[in-house]
């Protein structure tokens, strides 16, 4: 099992610097992030063991079961992984994301998700990174603001001056039609544009995640920051995503 994970790992590793050669960005741009939703803290040890310490998980009631090992873990190596939220937020799950180590949720959709947030890093006297995630590919069952909405949203959780706003991300359309998927790039991108463009205080724009296992080479053409890869490192879940998006 580790030894599939380390090969899975540094075929994943080959085919973002691929990516990043064949559209001339600097590979060194390009932050992988492993999506361990369903994943033992066991296996998670194995790719901070090949120097891949970003993860990102779906649920907190999973961030609380890896909590205590990966802490030991990081304790004996000397090292320090870096845990982002990428799932959908439940306001009552705020206190927690804090407790257990999330240094930046990906995945602020609303407004009201962000005022909770803010009170409680108030009331905690801390700040917190976020993406806004953004609804490219129009699906009903996938959250996310729409991208008609986005600047909007940015520009009220940019009030909030605990939240540091880094970028966006995105889910891509699930289509084999690589045109499609890309379309939904695009859009992330574009909209980081226009963010940009307006120049919002207190907001960065620098980073753009989107793509994962299967599109990850078009998202990273198309200007991604952070790849998010689950199942092409750690193989299939038992769980359908729908499991986790709906
Ligand atoms: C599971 C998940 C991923 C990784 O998906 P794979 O297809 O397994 O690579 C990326 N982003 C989010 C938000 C996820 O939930």
């Amino acid at each position: 099992m580790s030894n599939q994970i380390l090969n899975n790992l540094s075929v994943i590793i080959g085919r973002i610097e691929s990516a990043c050669v064949k559209c001339g960005r600097n590979p060194k741009e390009v932050r992988l992030l492993l999506a361990t939703k369903t994943v033992p803290a066991s296996l998670i040890e194995v790719a901070f063991e090949a120097g891949q310490t970003l993860i990102g998980e779906n649920r907190v009631q999973e961030i609380k079961e890896k909590y205590d090992q990966l802490k030991r873990y990081d304790q004996e190596k000397g090292i320090e992984h870096t845990q982002h939220f990428i799932g959908h937020l439940q306001t009552n799950k705020i206190k927690d994301i804090l407790k257990y180590g999330v240094s930046c949720v990906q995945s602020v959709d609303r407004l009201d998700l962000a005022e909770k947030l803010h009170n409680r890093l108030v009331f905690e006297n801390k700040t917190l990174d976020v993406l806004i995630q953004v609804n490219t590919s129009f699906e009903e069952s996938k959250f996310g603001i729409a991208p008609s909405e986005a600047i909007e949203l940015v520009r009220g959780v940019a009030e909030f001056n605990t939240l540091r706003i880094k970028g966006l991300m995105t889910i891509g359309l699930f289509s084999s039609q690589e045109e499609k998927v890309r379309k939904c790039f695009k859009l992330l991108k574009q909209i980081q544009q226009d963010v940009i463009a307006l120049n919002i205080t207190g907001v960065e724009m620098k980073e753009l995640s989107m793509g994962m296992s299967t599109d990850l080479e078009t998202a990273i053409e198309e200007g991604a920051t952070i790849v998010r890869v689950g199942t092409a490192i750690f193989g299939q879940r038992i769980h359908p995503d729908s499991y986790y998006w709906n």
